[in-house]
């Protein structure tokens, strides 16, 4: 009965089709023309001067110098502004925000209270300047229904790239059931995002495509959040991370690791994983090796000094607090050696362990721990789409690509705080903010 009741809403949905299309197609492209007073060129990592940005539909059309005009279309002027490429956090945990009751919340919200919020910490998240994101680690696959509702322009949020559940190993960083009573436990497997061996970890990435991830998030070494007391031993073997690598690349998605032990990064950058998350122990061996794969690495510097901060007003449990006290200094100089031994960054936060729509405190970190401001900004655009593997779309404001684009007060290569006041956000030719204010677009 319900897979008739199914067929027949599909066949009209069908029906409906050709008329969607043809509306489509009538509809002329509105002209924008945005005169910038300096824009940043991601590419070349340098600052331009004024810049005309043409935007026609979705794309940008034309970049040229200068103030230029386009007859029929709307002006932006953003006097006193420095533009940018829309930005890109590389990751987010968008139906999360880790707050002093989490651990009871874990267990006593519905589904659905997490769902709701995510819509909020997704509205932050784009006015924040971030327009796209890498979601690296959800509830049962809820980013992939909130990723498709704001493509479909149901919800407000940044463009959303998903691994869906993260994939653990039992009694791993991300098995949900660490620390609950055995009767409660069950015998998390596969379909739990829960695996043990090759082949299951073949099934696991397989289960992950089937439902719409666009990517795989794996914890081959224990975490700081999670209530395990080794935060960074390894706790996947090397056939394991092979076999999810190999699997996931035969589908064409990319591989993400949380890793923060010397040998799990070792394990998971042979094993060709695409980038690694955190490295907080990484060491000289593991830097050459990054630099040798072209492996990237998301420091997500600030959430290591947020925890350490947390961990001392006494937020979290006495497992947690110990290991967080760990992570945060540490990550400061392991940002500084990587950088220094030519490791690729991109840019990534864990917005979702401290609140969503800072994502960028790690602007002021990375450049605290020595790295170029011009670069960490890189890192948020042309290197963040890279490692997307959307550079074609994302990531410069060039002819062709979505009409992403940010604007801050001032010039952040000289103050860096500048990107704490995105004042201005557009995301595929859609105005989200303006002069420092959420325009409503529904
Ligand atoms: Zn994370």
């Amino acid at each position: 009965m319900k897979l008739v009741s199914m067929m027949r809403r599909m066949a009209a949905m069908a029906a409906c089709l050709p008329v969607a299309l043809a509306m489509g197609q009538d509809a002329p492209a509105a002209v924008t023309v945005i005169h910038c007073p300096s824009l940043f060129d991601s590419a070349a990592g340098k600052m331009l001067g004024p810049t005309t940005v043409v935007i026609s539909g979705d794309k940008f059309q034309k970049v040229e110098p200068g103030t230029q005009s386009e007859p029929g279309a709307t002006v932006i002027e953003l006097t006193g502004a420095t533009c940018l490429p829309g930005l890109i956090d590389d990751h987010v945990h968008l139906d999360m925000e880790f707050g002093r009751n989490a651990y009871m919340e874990a267990a006593h919200l519905n589904f659905a209270n997490m769902v709701l919020r995510s819509t909020l910490y997704a509205r932050r998240t784009l006015l924040a300047g971030f327009t796209t994101v890498r979601n690296v680690g959800d509830h049962d696959y809820d980013t992939v229904s909130l990723r498709d509702e704001i493509a479909a322009g149901r919800v407000i949020g940044p463009r959303i790239f998903t691994a869906g559940p993260p994939i653990s190993t039992t009694g791993g960083h991300a098995d949900w059931s660490n620390g609950l009573s055995m009767d409660l436990q069950g015998d998390p497997g596969p379909l739990q995002s829960i695996f043990n061996g090759p082949d299951e970890a073949r099934k696991v990435v397989r289960l992950h495509y089937k439902e719409g991830a666009d990517l795989i998030k794996a914890m081959p070494s224990g975490g700081v959040m999670d209530l395990g007391t080794n935060g960074s031993g390894p706790q996947m073997s090397e056939d394991e991370i092979k076999a999810l690598v190999d699997t996931a690349h035969d589908y064409g998605m990319k591989v993400a690791v949380h890793a923060h032990g010397a040998e799990a990064i070792r394990r998971s950058v042979v094993a060709g994983v695409d980038s690694v998350e955190h490295g907080t122990f990484m060491d000289d061996e593991d830097i050459r090796l990054m630099k040798e794969h072209g492996t990237f690495y998301c420091p997500t510097v600030y959430t290591g000094q947020y925890v350490a901060e947390q961990a001392k007003k006494g937020m979290y449990p006495p497992a947690v607090t110990r290991k967080a006290l760990e992570v945060g200094p540490q990550i400061m100089k392991t940002v500084t050696r990587a950088y220094q031994g030519g490791v690729k960054f991109a840019y990534g936060t864990d917005a979702g362990v401290y609140p969503h729509g800072q994502n960028w405190e790690d602007f002021i970190y990375l450049v605290k721990a020595g790295l170029p401001p011009a670069y960490t900004l890189q890192m948020a655009t042309i290197n963040a789409a890279e490692l997307l593997g959307h550079q074609d779309e994302l990531g410069t404001v060039s002819a062709g690509k979505y009409a992403d684009l940010v604007a801050v007060p001032g010039n952040p290569l000289d103050d860096i705080g500048a990107m704490s006041k995105v004042s201005f956000v557009m995301k595929a030719g859609v105005v989200y903010k303006r002069d420092g204010q959420e325009v409503l677009t529904q």
